[in-house]
């Protein structure tokens, strides 16, 4: 088996920076990224024979911890049956059931292969729903990589926002109003000065593409009522929290009703898989039914679908979200504790089974906060966690996540490693 030293070199010849995402590649913690030969529970096994706990969780879908093994029975059983139909096959229709059954607000769903499909579906429903062309979304969120939503906030911001990477036309661009996170203000100003012409805003609600982010109470719920009010569509984008902070998202625990939703990483159980639902009345305007085109060969694939079917029944069947929180709770205490000890400022916004740590002084509540903490020493930090057989996420700005495998040894030693890192510091 070669290292990872020698597969990244290899690597690094044939795939762009020697990765299949960029985050993989450890640009912003300094290093070069490890290979992974094998995972199971909340272990990594590195090419290098190295065991490392695992705090990315493949960046949120191992809620229950790698090769779970009613997971790998599940896709073992379906593979005796064929890999894939090309026609309707029952495990879709069971996992749209299930899914109808976590989220109250979703009528109807369409399955798709990867987060970043659902949300350009959701928001061209969205659009094809209200007629009208402009989107919001907010800086930090992130929601998957098409050309809608890789804007960044321009020079006229409550107006249009501007390309966020190369390859994007303005003219895009001019339809996205990109808006500072957890600012009412500057919601009401975004549709005062786009009347009539915002057919949705799109939401993580509780940020974990700039790290772990939640909003101030009542903000999601003033959301809620602008976009009621300007007769704009809201979808909350739940690929990261649906399933994980809540049998039913973060919606379930703000009581709040969106009129789309986008899923995805938990409900493919490992296997790539995405899907958008919501009312019954914006879902019927998809083809075949309506005009809003969207397909996909490999859309509810039966591999996927057993995998996330499993995935979760096992999240009925244990509800395990008290012990998630209490696992992110002792890992958050236990670096505020060490940080304390060494009088270092940071912060750690942990929910269930999120957190991020931030080595700032001030609470972080939205992207310009964020930017103020000290990604440097965070660098420090995950390579001192790292040596010490801690993986977490490779960058500043990303949620860790933990699953029910943590629980036990894995969080005990997890809590001491990051407490001796950070008194290193
Ligand atoms: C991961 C993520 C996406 C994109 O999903 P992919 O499967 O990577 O395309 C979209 N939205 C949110 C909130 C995510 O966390």
């Amino acid at each position: 088996m070669s290292s990872s030293e020698s597969l990244f070199t290899r690597a690094l010849q044939l795939i762009p920076g020697g990765v299949n995402s960029p985050v993989r590649a450890f640009r912003s913690v300094g290093g070069s990224p490890f290979f992974v030969k094998a995972a199971h529970g909340a272990t990594l096994v590195t090419a290098d024979d190295r065991e490392l706990i695992d705090f990315v969780c493949t960046w949120g879908p191992a809620i229950h911890g790698h090769n779970h093994p009613r997971i790998k029975a599940a896709i073992a059983h379906a593979l005796e049956h064929g890999t894939s139909f090309g026609t309707p096959n029952p495990s879709e229709v069971e996992m749209a059931e299930l899914i109808v059954s976590f989220f109250p607000s979703i009528q109807k769903v369409r399955m798709c292969n990867s987060g970043t499909e659902a949300t350009m579906s959701a928001i061209r429903l969205a659009r094809g729903f209200t007629k009208r062309d402009k989107i919001i979304k907010f800086s930090g969120c992130y929601h998957g990589h098409s050309d809608s939503l890789l804007i960044k906030a321009g020079s006229g911001a409550l107006t249009h926002g501007n390309p966020d990477s190369a390859g994007i036309p303005a003219a895009f661009a001019a339809q996205t109003v990109v808006l500072p996170f957890n600012d009412p203000t500057a919601l009401d100003a975004g549709f005062a000065a786009n009347p009539g012409q915002i057919a949705c805003v799109i939401i993580e609600p509780y940020i974990g593409n700039t790290g772990f982010i939640q909003p101030d109470p009542g903000y999601l719920q003033h959301v809620r009522a602008a976009c009621t009010a300007h007769g704009a569509l809201l979808i909350f984008d739940e690929v990261m929290t649906g399933f994980r902070l809540a049998r039913g998202g973060v919606q379930e625990l703000e009581n709040i009703v969106p009129d789309l939703t986008t899923l995805g990483k938990i409900i493919g159980g490992g296997l790539p898989v995405g899907a958008f639902g919501g009312r019954a009345d914006i879902m019927n305007l998809i083809a075949p039914l309506g005009p809003v085109y969207q397909a996909g060969t490999l859309s509810g694939n039966p591999l996927a679908m057993a995998a996330g079917i499993a995935a979760l029944q096992l999240l009925d069947e244990l509800n395990p979200y008290a012990r998630l929180d209490a696992l992110g709770r002792q890992l958050r205490d236990a670096v505020l504790a060490a940080a304390r000890a060494k009088g270092l400022p940071v912060q750690v916004p942990q929910c269930g089974s999120m957190f991020t740590i931030f080595f700032a002084d001030q609470p972080v509540r939205d992207y310009d906060t964020a930017l103020r903490a000290d990604a440097t020493r965070f660098g420090q930090f995950f390579r001192a966690c790292l040596a010490g057989g801690v993986y977490l996420p490779p960058s500043a700005y990303e949620a860790g996540f933990i699953s029910t495998a943590h629980e036990g040894a894995a969080i005990d030693r997890a809590c001491t490693v990051l407490s001796r890192a950070i008194k290193e510091l």
